[in-house]
């Protein structure tokens, strides 16, 4: 059989964006290495620099020290998640927003890329929350993680809340810890509900958030898949394209404008 070409690959989902009336996006950490966020698994991803056990919730309410170790993460592996920018899969996903093109971006990323490229908030579900926001776990108050940032700075070791003295947790949800509910629910839904499915950059291998591309399938969608590295889902796939996700979304969306002609 001879091989299809990224071309050809890339009309392919140039003519199913075209033709869907609900197409979903979902998106893991590959989507952003391209803007310097190591993922977990690839050859030098954070799980080769840090210990996942430290990431448990239980581990991070029950010890003090696992607590300031994860607060004082930025001087470990050197960067904070405010530090980066979005890339051009980002922008090329935010682009398919204004063309009216998508329903929503479920992701499991907490880094806020997509908002920040110009994905509207109420079209992006964060599956495993986001570390751009921090939540006091008795009292629900929420504080910026900048601010928080700025505190440790200034020689806090671990943060509490202002208003009641309760212990401070960042939003991105850790091991162990319970999935969002409504967020859960409602890409539950969207997942069911569309007709196409667009993955980016995701191995596939966490659940339950891996479980949305399958709900697609199994309701009819056709699902795409867009990732440098193997993944589990690659057999269901109606289009698989191997490659980076910033010039593969860069040539999808270039297509797609050029099919969908002045707007
Ligand atoms: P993963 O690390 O399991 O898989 C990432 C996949 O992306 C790999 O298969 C890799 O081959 C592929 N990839 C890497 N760079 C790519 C690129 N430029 N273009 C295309 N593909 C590329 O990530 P996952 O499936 O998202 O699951 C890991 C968990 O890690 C998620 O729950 C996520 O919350 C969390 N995480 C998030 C971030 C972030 O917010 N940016 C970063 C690291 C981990």
């Amino acid at each position: 059989m001879v091989e299809k070409s990224r071309e050809d690959l890339v009309n392919e989902l140039v003519d199913l964006l075209v033709d869907s009336k609900r197409t979903v996006v979902f998106t893991g950490a590959g989507v952003s290495t391209e803007s310097g966020i190591p993922d977990f698994r690839s050859p030098g991803g954070l799980w080769t620099k840090y210990d996942p056990m430290d990431f448990t919730y239980q581990k991070f309410i029950s010890d003090r020290e696992a607590r300031k170790r994860i607060w004082h993460m930025r001087e470990t592996i050197g960067f904070s998640w405010r530090d980066f920018q979005p890339n051009a899969a980002h922008i090329a996903i935010a682009e398919l927003e204004k063309l009216g093109k998508i329903d929503c971006v479920i992701t499991q990323n907490v880094d806020g890329l997509h908002q920040k490229a110009g994905n509207s908030e109420e079209k992006v579900i964060q599956l495993h929350g986001n570390m751009q926001w921090a939540k006091c776990l008795t009292c629900g108050s929420r504080y910026r993680f900048e601010e928080v940032e700025r505190w440790l700075e200034q020689g806090v070791e671990v943060p509490d809340c202002v208003q009641c003295g309760g212990m401070l947790k960042p939003e991105g949800v850790f091991f162990g810890e319970a999935m969002p509910v409504l967020e859960t629910m409602e890409a539950e839904r969207r997942s069911k509900e569309c007709d196409l499915c667009v993955v980016i950059g995701s191995s596939l291998v966490v659940y339950p958030a891996a479980l949305m591309p399958q709900y697609a399938h199994n309701s009819g969608a056709k699902l795409v898949i867009i990732n440098e590295g193997e993944t589990d889902l690659d057999g269901m796939a109606h289009v698989r394209i191997w490659g980076k996700a910033g010039p593969v979304m860069e040539q999808v969306v270039a297509g797609l404008k050029r099919r969908l002609g002045p707007v």
